[in-house]
């Protein structure tokens, strides 16, 4: 059994048809949220995302923003920008998926999240104490999160006071420690100077993280902002990863 875990795709259609054609075989994709939000693609995002077999949805904070299940006033102005753009061209059939979504859910021996187990919606885990506070807010051994467009993964040994935190080398068969808080990296908007996509692969019978980044066509998606006046910035940042 091999899941495809995704996250923070951010309505970048060349970015997740690279992450879905390099992945290979999958049995089932567990996604971890923001669909959209950023990038030029939010409907054929979305309709990419809900034929896939076996698919697990989180909805993610820019997602929330779209359907008004937050406010908008907590975005940054071009944050924002993109929303209300989003919310402008998205399909009723679409906007009703992301309405059907939850930002948390536990499987088997996983606990999903789009931010943190302990704030779903928005809590970026971004240092190892913030990451240690966490692993009291799931039971399960591992947690799979997003949201912060950063891969990383923060583990804990039995008797360990304080989580470790190690950024994982691509194409490396990690075998997960007892307990771990997990992040694939973002498909759409990479933020660690890496321009690629980010994804993993978990395999749960090996207990296995295979994180993996894939190159795509990033001027191809940056006239698509262009053409529907998206932020300079937000199609700046693509072509480095920051
Ligand atoms: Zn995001």
């Amino acid at each position: 059994m091999l899941i495809l875990i995704i996250s923070d795709i951010h309505a970048n259609l060349t970015a997740l048809d690279a992450v879905l054609s390099d992945a290979g075989e999958f049995d089932a994709v567990w996604c971890l949220g923001d669909l959209v939000g950023y990038g030029p693609d939010p409907n054929e995002c979305v309709e990419r995302i809900r034929q896939l077999p076996n698919l697990v949805c989180l909805i993610g904070n820019h997602d929330a923003a779209v359907i008004k299940r937050i406010d908008i006033a907590s975005f940054n102005d071009e944050a924002r920008q993109a929303v209300i753009w989003t919310q402008s061209v998205l399909s009723q059939t679409n906007l009703e998926y992301l309405q059907g979504l939850n930002a948390y859910t536990t499987l088997d021996s996983v606990t999903l999240a789009h931010g943190s187990p302990r704030q779903p919606i928005w809590e970026y885990l971004l240092d190892t104490r913030t990451a240690t506070k966490n692993f009291e807010f799931f039971d399960t051994p591992f947690c799979f999160v997003g949201h912060s467009h950063l891969p990383v993964i923060f583990q804990k040994y039995d008797g360990q006071e304080n989580a470790d935190l190690f950024i994982p080398k691509q194409d490396s068969h990690l075998e997960m420690a007892p307990r771990a808080i997990l992040n694939p990296g973002s498909v759409g908007q990479p933020r660690d100077r890496d321009p690629r996509a980010a994804y993993a692969i978990y395999n749960p019978d090996a207990q296995t993280w295979s994180y993996q980044r894939v190159p795509y066509d990033i001027p191809s998606v940056q006239v698509r902002m262009r053409a529907n006046n998206l932020p300079q910035r937000h199609i700046n940042r693509l072509s480095t990863g920051w």
